[in-house]
């Protein structure tokens, strides 16, 4: 089996959403990552925490099996960040995003880890995202997400990021902020120019889109009844494709599907709590459940099907 290597924020949240305020619960797109990838492969994060961070969390790492040797621990507060999601969940605001000890911080991949095959970079300042590659030996997949903050804050830095990876997961807000188009086909070929062959583009409750290798895949979303917090649906959804990709040890047009499905899935379930509460539950049975549930959802003609129309799937 492979493994993966997860950096990125770790963080404590402030939430805000139709149920009421949650302050201080665990967050950041590191520990969402880490947590998703983990349900398939081996996981080292990589990251670092303030004073105030819980230990608590660490311990729910390591009892997942996530090597959490290579989180820091630096003087001074956690990262932290605010938000605050519309009654129907589907948008949210920044309120407050504090660096606190990210500001200062450099990764340190040690040498046992530099040659982890999979690795995600999960959304932080796109310079730390390039420092973690510059230290790995030769990657054989680097997924990488990113946010608005970034997109508008840094994008010299983000752009340099691009150029480096394989895939970017990116939700279609900030695809069409990026790409600077509002068609998202379009947008997705603009973003494989600027350099990951592989783009995915997360659309809520209407699922993914998969761009690679001239063809395009489409995801449902699996129809969760109760939405109750939709923070880390993304970096859960990556570390999930990823992990899933690591675990077959293959990426092609039929693993990277799977992959892409795998996403939806844990994605689904991390809405269903707060914070890491639903994700850090889920089984590998409910996963596999819902996969198959997936798998109903939209399949609707065989192959016999498509051959009996003459059809054969055309490249974009
Ligand atoms: P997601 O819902 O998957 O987009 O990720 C939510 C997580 O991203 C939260 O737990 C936040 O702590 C973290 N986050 C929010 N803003 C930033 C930022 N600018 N850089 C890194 N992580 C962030």
């Amino acid at each position: 089996m492979s493994s993966m290597l997860v950096v990125g924020s770790i963080a404590i949240d402030t939430i805000h959403n139709h149920l009421g305020v949650h302050e201080r619960v665990i967050g950041g797109s590191a520990i969402f990552g880490a947590l998703a990838g983990a349900l398939f492969v081996p996981v080292s994060i990589v990251g670092v925490v303030g004073e105030d961070f819980p230990l608590s969390a660490i311990q729910l790492l390591q009892s997942k099996g996530i090597n959490t040797g290579s989180i820091e621990w630096a003087k001074g507060k956690t990262f932290h960040w605010e938000g605050r999601y519309s009654r129907d969940l589907t948008h949210r605001e920044s309120i407050r995003t504090e660096l606190n000890v990210f500001a200062e911080f450099q990764p340190k991949i040690p040498p046992a880890l530099r040659d982890t095959p999979y690795v995600m970079l999960g959304n932080i300042h796109p310079n730390l995202q390039i420092e973690v590659l510059e230290q790995m030996a030769r990657p054989k997949l680097v997924v990488a997400d990113t946010m608005n903050f970034w997109i508008t804050g840094t994008p010299t830095e983000l752009a340099r990021m691009l150029a480096r990876i394989d895939v970017l997961v990116i939700n279609e807000e900030e695809a069409r902020l990026l790409a600077g188009v509002h068609n998202i086909p379009r947008a997705a070929k603009i973003l494989q120019a600027m350099g990951p062959r592989i783009v995915v583009i997360k659309r809520g409750e209407y699922g993914a889109l998969l761009f690679e290798n001239g063809t395009v895949f489409s995801a449902p979303a699996y129809p969760v009844e109760d939405v109750v917090d939709p923070t880390g649906a993304g970096d859960s959804f990556a570390g999930a494709m990823l992990g899933a990709l690591a675990s077959e040890d293959r990426v092609d047009g039929a693993s990277l599907r799977r992959a892409v499905i795998y996403g939806s899935v844990v994605a689904s379930f991390c809405v269903e709590g707060i914070s890491v509460s639903r994700l850090s539950t889920v089984s590998m049975q409910d996963i596999r459940k819902r996969y198959a549930a997936f798998a109903r959802l939209a399949h609707f003609a065989s192959e016999a099907e498509l051959a009996q129309l003459g059809e054969k799937e055309e490249k974009q």
